[in-house]
């Protein structure tokens, strides 16, 4: 593709999903525009590829129109490819399940993941623990922050192929929130999901969800990462 091309085509997939996410917004207490995180998404991608990949950059600023704004697998063929789509429908939870499920089978399937469709999803759980950090939503305590970044750091370790930049970022950011966690209880360890989403995340509504009898974290087991202690 030439560069013009291109760059058009990022520029038409970031209006299509504006455009399609235009009544959303983070539920953190910041409240901003849905789009700002598929923006954020897209560059955490983009800014940890070793080569161009344009199609990974756009399926990233499309990541949620499925899940969350309606669209069809076959709408984002049409426009914007077949590869393009079939990203999009990879890192797109069934909505029809109960929501532990989705959180378990993120878990189950991780590492069955594309490698784009791990560094979308890697880029979009930073995106998220980003979001608890600076601008949480407001019911949220400390337990309930914890919960998440629990979740979330055993999807990022079932990845088999995690783009190094993406998960060194992950793990400063899920640092920077354990460090806020020291004094908050432990959470429970129980042998199954329940239900804290991304969704939920974004709406602000949520439950509860732990997993335990997991892996250590990455930024334990990593010898390689420079950590800031
Ligand atoms: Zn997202």
């Amino acid at each position: 593709m030439k560069a013009t091309k291109a760059v058009h085509t990022i520029l038409d997939a970031a209006d299509f999903a504006a455009r399609k996410h235009a009544n959303q917004r983070r539920k953190g207490s910041a409240a901003e525009p849905y789009v700002n995180h598929l923006i954020e998404v897209a560059e955490l991608v983009c800014g940890a590829l070793n080569e161009p990949d344009v199609n990974l950059v756009i399926a990233a600023l499309l990541h949620d129109t499925i899940e969350d704004a309606g669209v069809t697998r076959e709408e984002l063929a049409e426009r914007f490819g077949a590869e393009v789509a079939d990203l999009v429908a990879e890192v797109t939870d069934e909505k029809s399940l109960p929501k532990a499920e989705r959180k378990r089978l993120q878990i189950e399937n991780a590492p069955k993941k594309s490698v784009g469709a791990q560094a979308i999803q890697l880029a979009d759980k930073i995106s998220n623990l980003r979001g608890i950090a600076d601008s949480p939503p407001a019911d949220w305590d400390k337990q309930r922050k914890r919960e998440y970044v629990t979740w979330a750091r055993n999807v990022v370790d079932g990845f088999t192929a995690p783009n190094p930049l993406l998960e060194a970022e992950f793990d400063k950011v899920a640092l920077r929130l354990q460090e806020g966690f020291a004094d908050a209880p432990n959470p429970p360890r129980v042998s199954h999901v329940i239900d804290v989403t991304d969704e939920e995340i974004r709406s602000g509504k949520t439950g509860i969800g732990v997993v335990g009898g997991v892996r250590p974290p990455s930024w334990l087991r990593s010898q390689g990462h420079d950590v800031q202690k």
